[in-house]
């Protein structure tokens, strides 16, 4: 999601490429023998136009001989990604916006998330972008109903639905003990923090927020950072496996689910 083509795409085109551009910056001050049989200039592009335009537009200087200015322009490009970035995240206002948003303020990953395995990552992944194929959605563009297949309780299914309270999924309560089992281990005050971190006081939002982030907490107390790393990356391990399991577990039953209504249709054309 926060490729270079990603901030190609979502940033009005002010973010430059300039891993292309330094190149071609440098191949346009320099005498050239060859020349495009599209262009004037040797070697001259609409590239060229866009670097000079956005240099301007973060009141760079472009020199030839000195390439300092690919450090600056690299700069104010990541902080101009930054700010458009959580503007965008502030002004829309679904759903899934308001709980990412919660856990994450800047396009970056978090550490503990580059030593994730797939296929954890994937279920994470997936339930932390808005294209998750929740019936609320699946419903909506079809013009299908949005309702939760998989339990009785008449209402959307959505990531809040299923992260915490749809009552297919046992293996919530699992996790919980799995917490608890995790906190036992540490002192008081860590265990009061990880209780008012899922507490179910909080929105329903903030509660999916806990459960999707891997952001480390901030510490207590910062000459335990190490324990209180340690305890957090333990319990973000238990929350991947959690979601990997209800997700697979939410694929099973919906195919059983199809099978089912497949097989009430065959076993109706048939009386
Ligand atoms: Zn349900």
């Amino acid at each position: 999601m926060f490729s270079f083509y990603a901030r190609m795409s979502l940033s009005n085109k002010h973010i430059p490429a300039y891993q292309i551009y330094d190149r071609m910056f440098l191949m346009r001050h320099q005498a050239q023998q060859g020349r495009h049989k599209n262009c004037k200039d040797p070697y001259q592009s609409w590239y060229h136009k866009h670097l000079e335009d956005v240099a301007e537009q973060f009141d760079v200087t472009l020199e030839a001989n000195d390439m300092t200015w690919i450090t600056s322009v690299k700069k104010k490009v990541q902080q101009q990604w930054y700010t458009t970035w959580l503007k965008a995240m502030q002004q829309n206002d679904s759903t899934w916006s308001s709980i990412y948003i919660i856990f994450k303020q800047q396009p970056v990953m978090e550490s503990y998330m580059k030593a994730l395995v797939h296929p954890v990552t994937i279920a994470l992944h997936k339930l932390r972008s808005s294209h998750f194929p929740f019936q609320h959605h699946i419903g909506r563009i079809n013009h299908t109903h949005t309702r939760c297949k998989l339990c009785n309780a008449a209402v959307d299914e959505d990531i809040v639905h299923f992260l915490l309270h749809c009552t297919a999924y046992k293996h919530r309560s699992s996790l919980h003990t799995q917490i608890k089992h995790v906190m036992k281990h540490f002192s008081v005050q860590f265990q009061q923090e990880v209780d008012n971190y899922f507490t179910s006081d909080l929105s329903d939002n903030q509660q999916c927020a806990h459960l999707l982030s891997r952001t480390l907490p901030t510490a207590v107390n910062p000459h335990q950072h190490t324990l209180w790393q340690a305890m957090w990356y333990t319990i973000f391990h238990k929350l991947d496996k959690h979601l990997h399991i209800v997700v697979t577990r939410r694929e099973a039953l919906l195919q059983a689910h199809t099978r089912n209504q497949l097989q009430q249709v065959i076993k109706h054309n048939n009386q």
